[in-house]
């Protein structure tokens, strides 16, 4: 390969393009083509024509160029102008595409962008027509719609003894942690043979009567990313401990649910709605601004570090990340001006992810920095119930 530069490249590039076949088949016109004495003609590219015989002559002119034109319609051009309705581009507007195309058919190598924007490696040829406009993502629902859709369902299912829920509760009564999970607003769902009334409650909710208004509409709950596919019920309907995710003004942001048996995924967050603070951040104010923050590993083990650190007379803060992966460096912000604790797991995958974590609480402004880990116990809320 050789480097061209500046003024020769146009001229380079339509020298270098002499095989009039090769830039038919890499440009995706062969179809319908045949073969004529030095050349082809192929069915007419210009997109007006329509051309269903082959009426477009491409063959080596002669001053070696490939040189093209239309016994039906009249269109004429050389390579390069080939190459652009080929690929659907505009010799003006996108001419230095067109040339670099033509270019990576050709084997020329271009001297770089001065802008940097050239694409290395483009050998295959974009599709003739532009693909359609990709779906606009969709605007992610206000925090506040969301929480008053799941308020039904938090209301429904706290834990007041209710049967429906028992079980629920004798978890997290098992590992101790039902007092301070009463506390933060944690509920149940019944079994998912009960969970179907309880979805059409939340549409007999969003249904608006006469001196009604309801809080949320039925596009909003399929909108919500707690429906499974049908809408009968939640997705993952077996998991049943309810835990709501706040943001710092303590909106309930997103609920994650755990499964009570062996099953998987053992949590789950509705589609499209990952928490975007860590758990507790709406307790961040409660002990004032210089009380230390110690980040742990999910929700559970925020309220079992809470409960330890109360056992102990500690006065800190406990924010919750949602697993390793779901650290956010924006996260760390929460710990300027404060002493910070990076308390995750002892195992392997918890002391990997300390260092940048560290790292982006003191970039943060965080004043010191320290590692705790639970001693003898994989987590808090096992050295809690240890
Ligand atoms: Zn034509």
């Amino acid at each position: 390969m050789r480097i061209v530069t500046g003024a020769d490249e146009v001229l380079e590039v339509r020298r270098a393009l002499d095989d009039p076949r090769r830039l038919v088949l890499a440009l995706g016109l062969a179809k319908g083509a045949t073969r004529q004495r030095g050349g082809m003609v192929i069915k007419c590219p210009e997109p007006n024509h329509r051309d269903s015989t082959p009426s477009c002559s491409v063959r080596l002119g002669r001053d070696g160029t490939i040189a093209c034109r239309c016994h039906g319609c009249g269109w004429s051009g050389d390579a390069l102008t080939l190459v652009a309705v080929a690929l659907g581009l505009d010799m003006d507007r996108d001419f230095r595409d067109v040339l670099e195309e033509a270019a990576a058919i050709a084997g020329v190598r271009l001297e770089p962008r001065a802008d940097g924007q050239r694409v290395e490696g483009r050998a295959r040829p974009a599709p003739r027509r532009p693909a359609p406009e990709p779906e606009p993502e969709p605007e992610p629902m206000p925090d506040a719609t969301f929480a008053s859709i799941v308020a039904p369902l938090l209301y429904a299912g706290r834990l007041d003894g209710s049967p429906l829920v028992a079980d629920v509760e004798r978890y997290l009564e098992a590992r101790g942690l039902i007092e301070e999970a009463r506390a933060d607003g944690w509920t149940g769902l019944p079994e998912p043979g009960a969970l179907v009334a309880w979805v059409d409650m939340l549409r007999a909710v969003a249904e608006p009567a006469e001196g009604y208004a309801p809080p949320f509409t039925q596009a909003d709950l399929e909108g919500s990313g707690l429906l499974a596919p049908g809408g009968r019920t939640l997705s993952h309907p077996a998991a049943r401990v309810v835990i709501p995710w706040r943001t710092a003004a303590g909106t309930v942001a997103t609920i994650q649910r755990r499964r009570l048996d062996a099953g998987v995924p053992k949590y789950v967050f509705p589609s499209g709605r990952a928490p975007s603070a860590p758990y507790g951040v709406d307790r961040l104010a409660e002990l004032g601004p210089d009380a230390p923050v110690a980040f742990v590993e999910g929700a559970v083990d925020v309220l079992a570090l809470r409960i330890l650190y109360r056992r102990n007379g500690v006065a800190r803060v406990v924010l919750g990340i949602p697993g390793l992966g779901g650290w956010r460096p924006a996260w760390a912000e929460l710990a300027r001006g404060r002493d910070a604790i990076v308390a995750f797991d002892g195992d392997k995958a918890g002391e990997d992810a300390v260092e940048g974590v560290a790292r982006d609480l003191f970039d943060a402004g965080a004043l010191r920095v320290r590692r705790a880990a639970p001693v003898g116990a994989k987590d808090w809320a096992e050295a809690l119930a240890s």
